[in-house]
């Protein structure tokens, strides 16, 4: 059993993180938020792939003016991304945003942080303060003595400055794209602050290589308690960060969404197409609301133990496949129908 770190609870909206609630995935458009429309088509597939927080960069005024419109047609809350420009923040708060992520050692004089600080407090927003390796002060590394140790300096300096205000709705990422430096910082920072952890790791790559690294890394931050939302950064479709996030949350066992597919890694003894099967029935289950775990299994061998725990599974047999439902053999059915078949049953599931 995974023991999460006590941490407090802040809300980006309607969705509480940190504290008992849920892990939730979160993931970023990336369409030009200038263009509004585009914005929030790719919202509505991010919301329907399950997606809970959505986050949209501010880069200047225009994008800025845009927000109040994304805001007004899309459901899940909005993270306004902003570096730097305190304008951005408070034009972007004006326009509903429900968080903001902005560093504020990055927004200049105190007159400006104080501005921001008073505007989120005043609509009850929280603030991420955002730590990236990559982009980390002057000089931090080489003082700190290693790049975990300037991430949590760099944090901790942040945080205080909004602490100084009397501000602390507030949670905190520390991205590397190295997943060893990545783990350390957060087990670092977990020892001296109870702020909830947004976890991700930065450019963690394409669909493959960014999958591998990142459910490698939030897999054991995850593991060790540490994590109250997150985000999977891929050189990809956002609507992969959202399935990818739900997939390492599912594998824990920290949130079930969907379909959980158990299929057989397939050898000579298969008597089904296991692979394009397991296939067919992922891309088929993506569009079921509910939760089920389904076993795709190639001969006998091992169908009928791992079809005890599915709540539905298929094995293959001679020239059929054998259809069960909760360890129970339903029918067998010819090769060509199995898909059928097996959605005939999942819609009744679903259903009932
Ligand atoms: S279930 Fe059957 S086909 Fe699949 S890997 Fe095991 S022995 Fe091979």
């Amino acid at each position: 059993m995974i023991q999460r770190r006590k941490t407090r609870r802040i809300k980006v909206g309607s969705v509480a993180i940190g504290g008992d609630a849920l892990i939730s995935v979160q993931s970023m458009a990336n369409t030009d938020t200038r263009d509004a429309e585009a914005t929030i088509k790719q919202i509505h597939r991010l919301e329907s792939a399950g997606c809970e927080i959505v986050r949209i960069a501010v880069p200047d005024a225009e994008a800025a003016g845009k927000v109040k419109d994304i805001k007004a047609r899309v459901s899940i809350p909005v993270i306004a991304d902003i570096h730097f420009d305190h304008r951005l923040a408070l034009e972007s708060i004006k326009g509903g945003v429900d968080g903001l992520r902005i560093n504020p050692g990055n927004i200049g004089s105190r007159q400006k942080v104080e501005m921001v600080v008073a505007a989120a407090k005043d609509r009850g927003i929280p603030i991420r303060i955002g730590v990236n390796a990559g982009s980390l002060e002057k000089g931090l590394e080489q003082k700190m003595g290693s790049v975990p140790a300037a991430m949590v300096e760099s944090a901790k300096r942040h945080i205080g400055i909004l602490e100084d205000l009397g501000f602390s709705d507030i949670k905190i990422s520390l991205k590397a794209s190295d997943v060893p430096e990545t783990l350390e910082a957060h087990r670092l920072l977990a020892k001296e602050v109870d702020y909830p952890f947004h976890i991700g790791i930065s450019e963690a790559g394409t669909l493959e290589s960014g999958t591998i690294k990142s459910s490698v890394g939030l897999g054991i931050l995850l593991s060790e308690g540490l994590g109250d939302t997150l985000r999977v950064s891929l050189s990809a479709d956002p609507v992969e960060e959202v399935r990818v996030g739900f997939g390492i949350l599912k594998a824990l066992g920290l949130r079930q969404r969907g379909i959980d597919l158990i299929s057989c890694p397939t050898c000579s003894r298969q008597e089904i197409d296991v692979i394009s099967l397991a296939r067919e029935v992922e891309q088929a289950m993506s569009k079921v609301p509910a939760t089920l775990h389904i076993a795709v299994m190639g001969c006998a061998v091992n169908g009928p133990g791992e079809a005890r725990k599915a709540d539905l599974a298929i094995c293959g047999g001679k020239g059929i496949g054998v259809l069960y439902r909760k360890g129970e053999m339903l029918r067998k059915v010819k090769k060509e129908d199995i898909i059928s078949e097996l959605m005939k049953e999942i819609t009744s599931i679903a259903k009932s």
